[in-house]
């Protein structure tokens, strides 16, 4: 789960960290009057949505003046900021962060991310912030310091003094930068993140050293445990398909092509996914149905697929050995009397009770396209979608 920049910025606060006084704001007046409790000459208005590159995109405005601010508020409020990070249909403004603007003397990155490989928690930081860090990876290289902690001690005070003095910080700024590190590292631990990135972390011209922009994101399933950060989830900056699949219980990963997929188990689903690929198709989504999956659960997972415009075909792929055949006809069934599916579809059952299965959905009466194996299900689902698409 991610959550927005001001939300880490306070849970960073709580561990020390600093950040530019800020406040959140719904409205252009909102807005105003926040610039008015901060105080000062030069705010920056930065719109809260879940990706980076807002910066760029024009999502960060510096003002002068109430008019200023109230003119940035009014056209950011509602917009679909489009980011390279947001895809095409952008993430929708509902909420500004107004801050203090700092006068920057230099922009710094630090990160810590959970490296699965080395099965660590991994800082990364680099002298050169500002930019996002694969363009650092591309652009300078050398300048990026990579440190694993040891999880058994957690990060310690000579680490972060040593990466203090490896990003070239003067000797004044080092002790804030200890403070910051192993409060970042202290938060990233204590609250179950897998990623907190502050980009950039800058030294201002007063000799402090701000987090002036973060991100972070949680482990979902250790969500459960800390009900404080779950209850910053955001929905409105999630795929709508996957927060729908998400509230019924469905894992269901939005894809960008156009055939629709409902398969049990996880494995299944990624062999799907490619045979698709291979036999010249694109998937719509990644829906995993699960092990156990009831007639009302494939029906629900129906459902979902096809209030998706972009799926022109359905393939249907169960193993089933917790599962029954017959369930998950009888949910195709009951979700197609229900529903309008004017897609193909195509439905390849094996496992348990795969006969009876079969069975009810030829005497269904429904238009649906049997198969065997799994590549047989992958050709004849990209065929029948060229069929009626002729694409
Ligand atoms: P993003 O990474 O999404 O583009 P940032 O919050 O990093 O958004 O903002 C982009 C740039 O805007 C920063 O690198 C920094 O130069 C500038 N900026 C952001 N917040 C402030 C601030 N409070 N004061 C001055 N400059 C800021
Ligand atoms: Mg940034």
């Amino acid at each position: 789960m991610d959550i927005h920049e001001y939300q880490a910025k306070e849970l960073l606060r709580d561990f020390g960290v600093q950040i530019p006084q800020g406040g959140l704001a719904y409205s252009p007046e909102q807005a105003v009057y926040r610039a008015k409790e901060i105080g000062g000459e030069r705010w920056v208005v930065k719109a809260q949505v879940h990706a980076g590159g807002r910066g760029k995109a024009g999502g960060i405005r510096v003002c002068g003046d109430d008019k200023e601010i109230w003119q940035a508020a009014e056209e950011l409020f509602g917009k679909r900021l489009v980011t390279h990070q947001t895809g095409a249909q952008g993430k929708i403004i509902h909420r500004l962060y107004i801050e203090a603007a700092t006068d920057i003397d230099k922009e710094l990155y630090f990160g810590l991310v959970l490296d699965r490989t080395s099965e660590r928690v991994m800082v990364v930081a680099s002298a050169e912030g500002g930019m996002e860090i694969e363009e650092i990876a591309r652009l300078k290289p050398q300048s990026i310091l990579r440190v694993a902690v040891e999880p058994a001690v957690g990060m310690q005070g000579f680490e972060a003094r040593e990466i203090a003095f490896g990003l070239g910080l003067p000797a004044t700024l080092v002790s804030q930068a200890v403070t910051t590190f192993l409060g970042t590292y202290r938060a990233f631990r204590d609250l179950d993140a897998t990623m907190v990135e502050i980009n950039p972390l800058v030294v201002t011209k007063g000799g402090r050293l701000l987090a002036l922009d973060c991100k972070m994101s949680f482990d979902d399933n250790a969500l459960f445990r800390r009900s404080h950060i779950a209850e910053l989830r955001d929905k409105s900056q999630e795929d709508p398909r996957e927060m729908q699949a998400h509230d019924r219980g469905l894992s269901y990963v939005g894809l960008d092509g156009n055939i629709g997929c409902i398969i049990n188990g996880a494995g299944l689903a990624m062999a799907t996914m490619d045979m698709i690929k291979h036999a010249d198709g694109e998937p719509a989504n990644f829906m995993d149905i699960g092990g156990g999956a009831s007639p009302e659960r494939v029906a629900k997972a129906f459902r979902l697929v096809l209030s998706d415009s972009k799926v022109e075909a359905v393939l249907v792929n169960i193993f089933a050995g917790i599962n029954r055949c017959d369930w998950v006809a009888q949910g195709i069934v009951q979700a197609l009397e229900k529903l309008e599916c004017k897609a193909p579809l195509v439905v390849r059952l094996a496992g348990t009770n795969v006969a009876e299965g079969r069975q009810i959905l030829a005497g269904s009466g429904l238009p649906i396209i049997a198969a065997d194996t799994l590549k047989e299900a992958a050709d004849k689902v990209v065929a029948a979608w060229r069929q009626s698409t002729g694409k």
